[in-house]
This record gives structure tokens, C-alpha cells and sequence, in this order.
């Protein structure tokens, strides 16, 4: 019997599937150095921890409202206003099963069958699914290396059509680690607003970024962008808390109860534990945060300073998030081991193979000239996979 062709169009996640590969490796006793997954290496630091523990202690551990506790939704709205100058009620905002389902909610809230969703890439590899997952239809607009991979407002008033239901904009970015400015944003912001068209604004590495940049979300210039945009953001990359899969969204109030529908009859509410966790995570101390970016920056410096100094390789500075987009135009069609590089899943797998190095191809996130490299690992992987990368180049 045939199953549903709208599933079998849905590609597997490629960061998940390599962190999948290289976790395996791992297991079987094989040295594996990850640069996959964006995930940190760091622990969720102890005053959340105790939070669930006590959670767990005082018996919260029951069936919380769908779209998250009361409690955690005016934490998050503390957040917002702190943060980003942003005034919410508990009425704008879901909590979610980590911000991917919080993006997957938004897309089912805003898309009608054929309705397109422009999305710049390079794009986090999650988008164009969702966006289908929802009968959307993507809109891929690209941005070079050059240009700092970003986007020209020119470029996205060209991809709107009578169809263009929204915009997804990720800054700081992954794959790239870009930050658009304020100055940016705000031509992105009049657009929207003159064109009528949302704007799904994933900021969740807003905590993340370096060399003094400043995050500003796209909601806070005015009313009416605010009205049209979905914030999406969560814990997992700040604080620490991959594992625990809270995220969250503000948006305005309905489609903020659309999303809590949707949500309530798919997952029910996030887990009771960890939203008690989430409160702690942003209404406690943040030093540790500090810390975390501390250490991300100066691992940042080190990879961008080795890639481009091993002969063939090279990438920009990334100015926030974790990643690192390495380009590997001169390598692709040389022989390496023994076998002709056709594009970034030939590097990526016969990296893995012959190197045992994990790093994520830049095919699943529209760019086949790039690989991405995560610097969410110890400064001493670090060192020792690209050691590896070089030697294996040198073959
Ligand atoms: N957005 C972006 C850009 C991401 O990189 C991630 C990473 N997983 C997410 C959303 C989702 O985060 P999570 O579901 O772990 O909260
Ligand atoms: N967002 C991270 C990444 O891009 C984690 C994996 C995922 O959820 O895709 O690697």
C-alpha cells in the first residue's frame, strides 16, 4: 500500500544523521573527533539541574497546561523584556518540545497548501522540511560567501509573490555564524510590514556571539512587525540544556492559541521537569553563560586561524553561534585517498572514513562548496581533527 507521498518527500536531518554516525563510531571504540552536531560540550550548570531535581522532588511531575506552565511563560516573558525590550503576556507565548517543534508549530500555524516561505541560505538544514510538513512550499534564496552570507533586502522583495507567506530569518546563523545589524534588520522589518508577510525569526544563539556584535530582534522596532513576527527561541544552545527540549515562541495572541491547539493534540504539554529547569535557566544567574562564550570565541579564533592555513581550505570569521562554514571549492574534483572529491557529502563521508572525523556536509544546507565544522567541542578535538583534516588532505 503506498504511504503518504508528503512523508517519503521529507529528507532525513543530516546533522542529526552524522552526529548519529559519529556517536556509533564512538561506541564501537572508534576515535572519532565530532565537529557535527551543534551541540555544546559543556554541562548544564548546577542551579537548573537542582531546579528539576526539586521538581521531581516536590512531585511535578504531572500533566502541565499544553502550551507550557503559567509560571515558565512570565519567566519568558522576563526574558523577553529584559533581553530584547519586548512586552509580551503569557497569552503570546507556547511553550515547546525544544524550538524545532516551536518552528514546526509556527509553520503549521501560518501555511495554507502552496503558500512559500522564503528562506535564505545557506539555511539550518530543519527549514525547508518543516515548511513542506506544513504543504508549504520553500523559496531558497542565496547569499554568498562573499556578500557575508547575507541576504540583500533587493534579494527578498525579488522572491515575493502574490504566494509569499513569510520569511525566515536566523540570526546569528546556522550554518554561518552571521548576524545581520540593526541597520539590516530594520530594512527587512519595513519590507515585511509592507508587504504583509510574516517573519519566523529563530533567535536561539542570540546568547552566542562575539567580538562585541549586539543581538537585536527584528520584533521589537515596532508594533506592526511585531504583530507579524514569531520569535523562536530556547534553551538548548545557551544554557547548556540540549537534552531537556524546552523551546519557546512569542508571536501575537492568535497564533499563539493556534499553535497551543496544534500542540495539544500532538505532544501535549513539554516536559513538566524541565519547564521547571527553564525557569531557573533564565530568571537565575547567567555567568555561566558568560563563561560558555568566553570559551566558544577563543575556539572559534583557533579553527577560522587553522582552516585557513591548511592549503586548499579556507572560511570567513563567523560572529556568532558555533559553527564554522568551511570552504572546500579547491578540493572538490582532486583525488584524495585515492578517490575524486565530487562535493561535500564525498568530503564529509570519506572524512569519516578514512579520518574519522565527523563534520556535516554543506548539501543539506543548499551550499555543496562548503562543509560545516562545529566548534561546540574541546579546544583540544579541536586541535587534534583538524591535525587529522590536514593530514588527510596531504594524501
Ligand atoms: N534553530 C536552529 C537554527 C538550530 O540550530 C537548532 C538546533 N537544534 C534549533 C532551532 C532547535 O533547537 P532545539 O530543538 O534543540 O531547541
Ligand atoms: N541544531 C543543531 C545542528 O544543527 C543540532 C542538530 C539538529 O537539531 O539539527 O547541528
Amino acid at each position: 500500500m503506498e504511504l503518504s507521498k508528503k512523508a517519503m518527500s521529507i529528507s532525513p536531518s543530516s546533522t542529526l544523521a552524522i552526529d548519529a554516525k559519529a556517536k556509533k563510531m564512538k561506541a564501537d571504540g572508534i576515535d572519532v573527533i565530532g565537529f557535527g552536531a551543534g551541540e555544546p560540550d559543556f554541562d548544564t550548570p548546577q542551579h537548573i539541574k537542582e531546579a528539576a531535581i526539586k521538581a521531581i522532588q516536590e512531585g511535578f511531575t504531572k500533566y502541565t497546561p499544553a502550551s507550557g506552565t503559567l509560571d515558565l511563560k512570565h519567566a519568558v516573558c522576563r526574558k523577553f523584556k529584559k533581553d530584547n525590550g519586548l512586552d509580551y503576556t503569557p497569552s503570546n507565548i507556547v511553550i515547546s518540545n525544544g524550538a524545532k517543534h516551536s518552528l514546526v508549530n509556527a509553520f503549521q500555524a501560518i501555511c495554507n497548501p502552496g503558500d512559500e516561505v522564503i528562506i535564505p541560505a545557506p539555511f539550518w538544514v530543519s527549514y525547508p522540511e518543516m515548511v513542506k510538513l506544513a504543504d508549504g512550499v520553500p523559496v531558497i534564496v542565496n547569499t554568498t560567501e562573499e556578500d557575508g552570507f547575507k541576504f540583500t533586502v533587493d534579494q527578498i522583495e525579488k522572491a515575493i509573490s502574490n504566494k509569499t507567506k513569510a520569511l525566515v530569518l536566523n540570526s546569528p546563523s546556522n550554518p554561518t555564524g552571521m548576524i545581520y545589524s540593526e541597520a539590516e534588520l530594520r530594512q527587512v522589518a519595513d519590507l515585511a510590514v509592507a508587504k504583509g508577510i510574516y517573519v519566523i525569526s529563530d533567535e536561539i544563539y542570540e546568547k552566542l556571539i562575539y567580538d562585541g556584535f549586539k543581538h537585536v530582534s527584528i520584533a521589537s522596532f515596532n508594533d506592526k512587525i511585531k504583530d507579524l513576527t514569531i520569535v523562536v527561541n530556547g534553551v538548548a544552545k545557551s544554557y547548556s540544556m540540549t537534552g531537556w527540549r524546552i523551546g519557546y515562541t512569542a508571536s501575537n495572541a492568535k497564533i499563539a492559541e493556534i499553535m497551543g491547539n496544534v500542540q495539544s493534540h500532538a505532544t501535549s504539554n513539554p516536559n513538566s521537569i524541565a519547564q521547571k529547569a527553564t525557569v531557573a535557566a533564565l530568571d537565575g544567574p547567567q555567568d555561566e553563560v558568560d563563561r560558555m562564550v568566553a570559551e566558544f570565541g577563543k575556539r572559534r579564533d583557533y579553527m577560522v586561524e587553522r582552516i585557513n592555513a591548511i592549503p586548499g581550505l579556507s572560511c570567513i570569521k563567523p560572529n556568532g553561534a558555533f559553527y564554522v562554514m568551511m570552504n572546500i571549492t579547491k578540493i572538490i574534483g582532486t583525488e584524495v585517498c585515492g578517490a575524486v572529491i565530487k562535493g561535500s557529502d564525498d568530503f564529509a563521508n570519506m572524512l569519516l572514513e578514512k579520518a574519522n572525523v565527523a563534520l556535516v556536509p554543506g548539501s543539506g544546507f543548499g551550499t555543496d562548496i562548503h562543509v560545516r565544522l562545529s566548534y561546540a567541542t574541546s579546544l583540544k578535538n579541536i586541535t587534534e581533527g583538524l591535525n587529522r583534516i590536514e593530514k588527510f588532505l596531504e594524501k
